[in-house]
């Protein structure tokens, strides 16, 4: 836990230091859970976008993209459920006065017994060796299935309650479970309240007529209302599917974590509609689906699990999210979600217009059902940068910082050095950067000496950096040195674009996907 800590505090730092995130408002002490991208940040953040958005769009004949608006008409948020329903649970501890969510904290100790019983798994495995069959072992070890009912227990408990709106089992679990405050350390808690996480805004500069508008909080709506629009002029064809990214904005209660929770944060989101009674088969295709993608970037297979739902919210019938090993442990990244027609329905009975699709191979009209993928662009952004992030201990034993961003969403793909500054070596630096930056964002730099140059490019995430010699001027061939490796080869000028090109192309990286 102290070294997760450590790791988390060391992101935070090395994020602002390297031009990567900064407090919103930083001048006047920020403003809590806002957060600005500087100038490396927003190329990471833009390539992942971009990454996401090709998976989707370009390599899926039967899904388009939208750009809808951030304001909607405020009966949306009354059809979709949001003005009723989108609230979380809190709970405040009276001696510290500070506020959670009630479902968080009791998630948090169910956890804490899943982690308790993986202990007792790992250590029987080691003992036990090839011949250790590990579902045996979580049925018959009293203490690993005592852990792992309880988790169950808990967790379904609190499903139903909140189901049901009891808040007061709620509390009640809290109290049975002995939960305490993480800062007062006292279980002084008030009773569990609603609160509606949508920011309110309005419309008009009249006060007496404004109207009452909200900022969305997701995506999705901005996509049901165009179905039909999309499906007409783009001509489609269920199945098929509409992909959007874009800002949405949540009040939250606990914005803690950096850039996990956010108040202002980026979606990518894609709707799948589909012919009602088949959403089994494609929910299940599109958590394959997307946990390809996530793989297909290497961060490493064990830091991504399901979770599935337990508690659904008002419009599924099937939920889960893929999990990534956060700094601060296993959370979600992505929520893979069976929606039915509640959405589209509901804009039906609101609107008022039909929002149906004329099946021509059943020869029958139907409001078609959906599987949603959404993804926060931030938390993405989190994953790759918190895992990227490595101190090695080299030979020498002196500890280098790399980010090892996967090339392809690395900000700068290379940086140009003249190995002095003189003898013509700057001015031919320069022209191997005015051909590279045509295809790739470069940079250059001459301070300080050489290895300390790379230095700074490994910890600011640089896939490739190229010296400029006097042997240069000789053979026209040039040092290549590679981030992770740090292998230097001697290679011709000409030869330098492809060689970048073939670790940095987008092509190359999705090609992993299949
Ligand atoms: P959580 O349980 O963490 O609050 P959620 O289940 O409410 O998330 P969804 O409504 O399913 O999240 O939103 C889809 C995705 O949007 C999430 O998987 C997450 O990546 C991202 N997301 C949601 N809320 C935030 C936030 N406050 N800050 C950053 N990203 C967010």
């Amino acid at each position: 836990m102290a070294n997760q800590d450590e790791h988390f505090k060391k992101v935070i730092a090395h994020a602002k230091e390297y031009g990567y995130i900064v407090q919103s408002s930083e001048i006047y002490d920020g403003l809590s859970a806002v957060y600005d991208y500087s100038h490396n940040g927003v190329e990471l953040k833009n390539n992942i976008r971009e990454y996401w958005w090709k998976a989707m769009v370009q390599m899926n004949e039967n899904i388009v993209g939208i750009d809808a608006a951030i304001l909607m008409h405020p009966t949306t948020w009354k059809a979709s459920g949001h003005v009723d329903a989108f609230n979380d649970p809190l709970i405040d501890n009276k001696d510290s006065k500070k506020r959670y969510r009630a479902d968080v904290l009791i998630e948090d100790y169910a956890e804490k017994l899943l982690q308790k019983a993986q202990k007792e798994i790992d250590k029987a495995s080691e003992r036990f060796g090839a011949s250790f069959d590990e579902e045996i072992y979580k049925s018959t070890n009293p203490r690993v299935s005592g852990y792992l009912t309880e988790k169950e227990q808990i967790l379904s408990r609190m499903a139903k309650s909140l189901e049901k709106n009891d808040l007061s089992d709620v509390k009640e679990l809290i109290i049975e479970l002995g939960i305490t405050c993480p800062v007062s350390g006292s279980k002084n808690w008030t009773d569990v309240k609603q609160f509606n996480l949508m920011f309110g805004t309005k419309l008009g500069a009249d006060a007496e007529t404004a109207m009452d508008l909200y900022l969305r909080p997701e995506t999705a709506q901005g996509i049901f209302v165009n179905f039909l629009n999309v499906q007409k002029s783009g001509r489609m064809k269920i199945p098929f599917g509409i992909a959007q990214t874009g800002k949405a904005f949540r009040n939250e209660i606990v914005a803690r974590q950096f850039i996990f929770r956010m108040r202002e944060f980026e979606q990518m989101e894609m709707q799948f509609f589909i012919r009602p009674g088949e959403q089994m088969k494609w929910y299940e295709t599109w958590k394959n689906k997307r946990l390809s993608w996530h793989l297909s970037l290497g961060l490493g297979k064990e830091n991504y699990r399901f979770h599935k739902h337990e508690k659904l919210a008002h419009y599924a019938d099937a939920a889960s999210d893929i999990e990534f090993n956060f700094p601060f442990g296993f959370k979600e990244l992505e929520g893979i979600h069976s929606r039915t027609d509640f959405d589209l329905s509901s804009h039906e009975k609101f609107s008022g217009k039909k929002l149906q699709y004329f099946d021509p191979e059943l020869n029958e009209s139907y409001v078609p059902y959906v599987i949603e993928t959404s993804i926060g662009l931030d938390r993405m952004f989190l994953a790759v940068f918190s895992n990227s992030l490595v101190d090695e201990v080299l030979e020498d034993q002196s500890v280098r910082t790399v980010l090892k961003l996967p090339a392809v969403l690395a900000p700068v793909k290379a940086a140009v050095f003249p190995l002095i500054k003189k003898d013509g070596l700057p001015e031919i630096a320069h022209q191997i950067i005015n051909e590279l930056k045509l295809d790739f964002n470069t940079t250059y730099d001459d301070k300080d000496a050489i290895g300390r140059r790379y230095r700074r490019q490994d910890a600011a995430g640089t896939p490739f950096c190229i010296t400029v010699d006097h042997q240069t001027l000789e053979d026209q061939t040039v040092t290549i040195r590679h981030r992770d490796t740090m292998e230097q080869k001697r290679i011709s000028i000409s030869e330098i674009k492809n060689i970048i090109f073939q670790e940095v192309s987008t092509s190359s990286w999705l090609r992993k996907m299949e």
